[in-house]
């Protein structure tokens, strides 16, 4: 697909941030360049509009930019996966490990039914801790989480084994 090599090269590699050693992969640039921005959210809509997804859950913070716009499209809810002590009603939360130390992830109570079927958005994987933390906590309550995306993988970091049999959908693969 020519779209891909569009939006490969429209994100930007900022070296060194947020510390020594790390390449960031800055997906600001991608919503810069109208027609790759685009082509991003038509590639997601295009596999996921006919397969029945209710909701569209993002994880904070460039979920909530990939997610909703997805989701108006193949209508579909938007549930935010938040930060801890963001959202302001009752949640549910699940912890997950980072290089150092441990992170919570939150969703409000309420946001979605058992029964129902989820795609989980972020921009980018990279060990896979933070998905297989949304997968857990959508899970938990009965949803079922039909497929993990995201505009791009760090293979490296085999963060897809982390998510185990889930299906994970990227659309570039950075070194
Ligand atoms: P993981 O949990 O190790 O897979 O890390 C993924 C999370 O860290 C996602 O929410 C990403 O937004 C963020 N992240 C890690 N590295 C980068 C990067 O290079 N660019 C943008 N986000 C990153």
């Amino acid at each position: 697909d020519l779209r891909i090599a569009r939006i490969a090269s429209a994100i930007r590699v900022i070296p060194n941030f947020p510390k020594p050693g790390i390449m960031f992969q800055d997906i600001t640039t991608l919503l810069l360049d109208t027609k790759a921005f685009k082509d991003t959210i038509d590639l997601f809509v295009e596999r996921y509009k006919d397969k029945n997804i209710s909701v569209v859950a993002g994880i904070e913070a460039r979920g909530f930019i990939f997610g909703p716009p997805i989701a108006l499209a193949i209508g579909a809810k938007f549930v935010p996966m938040r930060k801890p002590n963001k959202l302001p009603g009752e949640v549910i939360s699940e912890e997950y490990s980072l290089e150092y130390g441990t992170d919570k992830m939150e969703m409000h109570v309420g946001a979605v039914e058992a029964g129902e079927r989820a795609l989980v958005i972020d921009d980018l994987i990279a060990t896979g801790g933070t998905l297989s933390a949304a997968i857990r906590l959508l899970e938990r309550v009965g949803v079922e989480v039909v497929e993990c995306a995201c505009v791009i993988e760090l293979p490296e970091l085999k963060g897809r084994e982390r998510l185990g049999d889930k299906p994970l959908f990227v659309l570039v693969n950075a070194a």
